[in-house]
């Protein structure tokens, strides 16, 4: 993958009337990535991509694609190509004249667009398609054609609106890998706006996160999972236990925290130094709950408390338990293995997990 960057987005800012969808918004999308944009409902996902695609005007800040300034460009005469939330594909047409579309409309001919939508049926996975009606497909099936649609077009940088949004969730997961495959398969880059963390994590080289018309954190899935900025990034990418606590003291990198209901928690930091940390004191920590260990293991470990089991739910290949530790209610998720011991309601056990497995 090159490292040039694809997309340039510096200090976007887009208002209306009076609600600011975007408060200055600047980052970059390289050549050849799959970035994926996460966000509650109406942080303001869906027009920064319309923004990039030229469908709306910014009121401020500069866009640029490819190195070249965008402001001003219409739609039309820009490097990208949409897929939408609804699919918008033409109902009871040939999969070959939905996917051609395109190339009809820029004057390629026949024979040649027969070829390509084969060469695309293939990527898609779905050869021997092209004469069947987009009625007589299944929502999957619709929406790789939809995509197909768009990248016939052969555009510099695909944009894609929540476009699994539509699917159920197994359909969902498994195209959620098709996209990874199709992108490797293509190495163009993709930008994918969704408020589905899950999407988001699976599918992405990296992401970002946006709340309330900024971009608060990006980074590769990993860093953004395992090194949340703030508790709302914390919450919104995965599952999580926060508590709200006071520095106690910092020695390197490892730092004691006394929550606000007197729980010592031995955790880490990526930056001792930060003076804030130190002197005002106030921090939140976090363990993700599949970080937790319960029973005789946890024992050993760096953070132990003694927990009573205030619910069990068996999901096959984990167990999670709820579980309160003096004042606070803990999310624990186990792995079920062969002899997993299950812990019932009521019963006392042992929570723990490592000063490295959470994280101030
Ligand atoms: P969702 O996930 O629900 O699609 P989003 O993160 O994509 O949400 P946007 O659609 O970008 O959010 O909207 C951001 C904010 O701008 C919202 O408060 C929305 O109501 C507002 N907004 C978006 N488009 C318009 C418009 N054309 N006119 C007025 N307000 C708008």
């Amino acid at each position: 993958m090159s490292s040039s960057a694809a997309v340039e987005i510096d200090g976007l800012r887009k208002e209306f009337g009076d609600v600011t969808a975007l408060n200055g918004v600047s980052f970059d999308v390289r050549d050849g990535e799959f970035f994926t944009l996460v966000g509650p409902s109406g942080c303001g996902k869906t027009t920064l991509l319309r923004i990039l695609a030229g469908l709306e005007r910014e009121t401020e800040g500069t866009v640029y694609i490819n190195g070249q300034d965008m402001t001003g460009t219409p739609a039309e005469n820009r490097p990208t190509s949409m897929v939408f939330q609804n699919l918008a594909l033409f109902p009871y047409k040939s999969v070959y004249a939905n996917l051609a579309f395109g190339l009809k409309m820029d004057g390629v001919p026949k024979a040649e667009r027969r070829e390509r939508a084969d060469e695309m049926l293939s990527v898609l996975n779905l050869e021997g398609y092209g004469e069947k009606s987009t009625d007589e497909l299944s929502g999957g099936e619709q929406q790789r054609i939809a995509l197909g649609r768009s990248l016939l077009t052969e555009p510099d940088i695909l944009l894609l609106d929540e476009p699994l949004s539509s699917l159920d969730v197994q359909l969902r997961k498994e195209m959620q890998i098709e996209l990874r495959r199709i992108h490797r398969d293509l190495d163009s880059t993709f930008f994918y706006v969704t408020h589905d963390q899950e999407v988001a994590l699976t599918a992405s080289d990296r992401i970002g996160v946006m709340r309330d018309g900024e971009l608060v954190q990006r980074g590769t899935p990993q860093e953004v999972y395992e090194r949340p900025n703030s508790p709302f990034v914390a919450r919104f990418i995965g599952k999580t236990n926060i508590w709200r606590g006071e520095v106690a003291s910092v020695t390197g990198d490892a730092v004691e925290v006394i929550t606000a209901d007197g729980l010592r928690i031995r955790t880490t930091t990526d930056d001792p130094d930060r003076g804030d940390v130190i002197k005002n004191g106030e921090v939140h920590v976090q363990v993700r709950p599949e970080r937790v260990t319960v029973g005789e293991d946890a024992r050993d470990m760096e953070n132990v408390f003694e927990a009573t089991v205030e619910d069990r739910i068996y999901q096959g290949d984990d167990i999670l338990y709820e579980v309160r530790v003096g004042e606070t209610s803990l999310q624990v998720q186990q792995p079920s293995k062969e002899r997993t011991v299950l812990y019932d309601v009521d019963s006392s056990v042992n929570v723990g997990w490592s000063r490295a497995a959470s994280y101030l």
